[in-house]
This record gives structure tokens, C-alpha cells and sequence, in this order.
């Protein structure tokens, strides 16, 4: 694929959360130390801030006020639940996380690029309209979503979500809007207890696929072929999202699930491939990625390369 584009801001090496947290810098850095040098047909763009326009598509006012009141003025981190700490930095990057996610779909849409990832942290998808929770602020695929629709006048928008956590808080945005899709492979049971298949949304418009712990990369890959991604393309997105979370691999510390590092590459490809069938039907191949979890630092980095080194391999 030609033109990509890397986004991150150096925010994202800001630390909040207690010394031992696993949602920490290391992780940016971890994905820097991989990619400098390499992936050169990427070009490398600054995670703006998100608007208050922006992040109101996905929160509430009360809870925009809320944050800007607990975390603004504070020196020391707070915590906003048991698990997710901010202050004035972690808010900034929380916010650069959303803004770049709005801005890789900005450079999509207007085909500057083939396709876009956002490095950035902290993770957004447990962020609900008006609660942060599981290290996420903000709701940055949520938020990206609906800028699309709302600067770019998009009908229909999908997130897939391939984290080892159900995005509760992209699935409750999403909930009650049938031109919004969430399809999901999760652990179940795990953090945050939610992504039953039982989970529809409003309109059938979400699809939820959990697996017990110590599912094989293999049965996640055949979930995502043989019932994920037939969803996707009945839905007809005009925008594709990738809530692209790595702590599904074997050796993450938080999740149960077993896959490889080559099963990243597989599924990016399954998924793209899923992308170029959906624009024969939309006439629209646009694909956003962007960060969401991923806690060994090495599995990590040689994730996200996979993933990034399909992108590139696709000739679009
Ligand atoms: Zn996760």
C-alpha cells in the first residue's frame, strides 16, 4: 500500500499511572525503538489535541467537565477508577490519542493516504460516554467514528476490535445508532465482563465473539473469517476502524489468549482483504487503525510491525 501514515506525539512517553502500572511509556517506546528506521513509506505525523467538538461525539458534557475539573489543575495523578490514573499529562495524551485517531481519519478521507495507524496511548476502548475505566479516557475509536460522520458527512461506520478486552466503551456509544458497528473478539470471562454474543446493540448493529481462555491464534482467526468479518461486509461500512489491541498474544500478561505474533499479521491481512471486498459494494476502502492494548513489551512492538508490515504488503 502507498502512503501510509505514522501518527504519536512524544506526550505519550508521560507517565501517570503508579511505577508498575502495565499501561505505561515503555509501551510507546517499546513501538518507537521497533518501527524507527524502518517502515520508511510511512510518513510520520504529530497526534494534534482532540476539539471539545470532537470528544463530544462520544462523551458527555457532564463528563468532558468532569475530567477538565479533577485533572487540571492537579500536580499528582488521580485516580479516575481502581485502574486508570490521569493528571494534566495523561489527560493531554488521552486527548492526543482521540485527535490523532481523528486525524488519521482525516488523511484517509481525503486520500492523502492509503491508510493510517495512530501509535499513541493511553488505550480508549473501555472509555464510556460518561465514565473513564481500564486505563482509557477518552473513547478514541468511538470519538474517531463520529467526527467521520459528523466533518465527512460518512453513513456508516465500523470498528473492529481485536483486543483480548471487550470494548465495552465503544460498544456502549455505539448501542442505540444503527449507522454504527462494532464487531469484537475477546477473552470471556475477563476484564470488563461484558461481550456476550447475547450483545447486540439496538439494531443488531453489534457483534460480539468471545473466547475461553486459552483459545489458539487459529480459532480467533476462524471467528474473524467465518463470522466477524461476514458481519462487517453485510453492514457496508464507508470507514473502517481497527481498534488494534496486541495483548491477545500468548505472552501478554494480561490476557489468556494464545496468539502468535504471525496470527496479527494473518488476521490484518483477513481484514483487509474483507476491505477490498466491501469497496467493490461501497466504492470506499478506508482504513484507520489504532492503538488500543498490548502489555509484554516485546510482543508488542513485533506485533504492531506485523501488523504495519501487512498494511504496507497490500497494494493499494
Ligand atoms: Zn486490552
Amino acid at each position: 500500500m502507498k502512503n501510509l501514515s505514522i501518527i504519536s506525539h512524544e506526550i505519550a512517553l508521560y507517565q501517570d499511572a503508579p511505577k508498575g502500572h502495565p499501561e505505561c511509556p515503555e509501551r510507546y517506546e517499546a513501538i518507537k525503538t521497533k518501527i524507527e528506521g524502518n517502515f520508511k513509506n510511512w510518513s510520520r505525523l504529530q497526534a494534534p489535541l482532540a476539539t471539545r467538538e470532537q470528544l463530544l461525539g462520544a462523551h458527555t458534557k457532564t463528563f468532558l467537565e468532569y475530567i477538565d475539573e479533577t485533572t487540571s489543575e492537579v500536580l499528582n495523578p488521580v485516580g479516575l477508577d481502581p485502574d486508570t490514573w490521569a493528571g494534566k499529562s495523561g489527560v493531554e495524551a488521552a486527548s492526543r490519542a482521540a485527535g490523532g485517531a481523528c486525524l488519521a481519519v482525516d488523511k484517509v478521507i481525503e486520500k492523502d493516504v492509503g491508510a493510517a495507524f495512530s501509535a499513541m496511548r493511553p488505550p480508549g476502548h473501555h472509555a464510556e460516554p460518561d465514565k473513564a475505566m481500564g486505563f482509557c479516557v477518552y473513547s478514541s475509536a468511538a470519538v474517531a467514528a463520529r467526527y467521520a460522520q459528523e466533518k465527512w458527512g460518512l453513513e456508516r461506520v465500523a470498528v473492529l476490535d481485536f483486543d483480548v478486552h471487550h470494548g465495552n466503551g465503544t460498544q456502549a456509544c455505539f448501542w442505540d445508532d444503527p449507522s454504527l458497528f462494532y464487531a469484537s473478539s475477546h477473552q470471556m470471562p475477563l476484564f470488563p465482563g461484558t461481550g456476550k454474543k447475547s450483545e447486540t446493540g439496538a439494531s443488531n448493529n453489534i457483534v460480539n465473539l468471545p473466547f475461553s481462555q486459552g483459545a489458539l491464534g487459529l480459532d480467533v482467526l476462524e471467528g474473524w473469517k467465518n463470522y466477524l468479518l461476514p458481519s462487517v461486509l453485510d453492514f457496508k461500512p464507508n470507514l473502517i476502524i481497527i481498534s488494534a489491541g496486541f495483548d491477545a498474544h500468548k505472552a501478554d500478561p494480561l490476557g489468556g489468549l494464545m496468539m502468535a505474533t504471525e496470527d496479527f499479521a494473518t488476521l490484518t491481512g483477513l481484514i483487509l482483504e474483507m476491505a477490498h471486498r466491501n469497496a467493490d459494494n461501497t466504492g470506499s476502502f478506508h482504513i484507520v487503525s489504532i492503538l488500543e492494548g498490548g502489555y509484554n513489551l516485546s510482543a508488542l512492538a513485533d506485533s504492531v510491525a506485523s501488523h504495519l508490515g501487512t498494511i504496507e504488503s497490500f497494494d493499494v
